[in-house]
């Protein structure tokens, strides 16, 4: 997609602090990190959903997510980290082109996800679960 900035660093029309690329997929630092080695797991090709890339191109990202987080994790001496994947402008996507987020996490970071507890009312556990249930093919 001409207009999106991860597709021009896939095709080197901008710099990235690349870290790994094969076939399908580049990793590179975030440039404006959560903390300092913030990766970003990136497929080459446009999807802007998770859910829009071919299961092969999913299985590697899952394996990639688990070396690219040992690495971030053994390169930061970080206590945790987290995997995030804003999907949607609802879901706070910026850069609509998928990715993955690992966060080298710190107990001094002052870093916190929070969110309002929702609390399901008469039958929703059932009805919420039967319905998800039905569209997990
Ligand atoms: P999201 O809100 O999940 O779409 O996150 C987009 C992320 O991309 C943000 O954390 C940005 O800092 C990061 N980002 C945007 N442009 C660049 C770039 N040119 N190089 C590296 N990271 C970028």
């Amino acid at each position: 997609m001409t207009d999106c900035i991860f597709c021009k660093i896939a095709k080197d029309e901008i710099p990235a602090s690349k870290l790994y690329e094969s076939r399908n997929f580049m990793v590179f630092l975030d440039i404006s990190p959560a903390n300092k080695g913030h990766a970003l797991i990136v497929p080459k090709m446009h999807a802007q959903s998770l859910t829009d890339l071919p299961e092969h191109v999913a299985q590697e990202f899952g394996e990639l997510q688990l070396r690219v987080s040992k690495a971030v994790m053994q390169s930061t001496n970080a206590e945790g980290f987290n995997l995030l994947l804003n999907d949607g402008r609802a879901a706070g996507q910026e850069v609509m082109h998928a990715h993955m987020h690992i966060m080298p996490r710190f107990s001094t970071d002052d870093f916190h996800f929070k969110w309002t507890h929702k609390k399901y009312g008469e039958g929703e556990v059932q009805e919420y679960s039967e319905r998800i249930k039905t569209n997990l093919t």
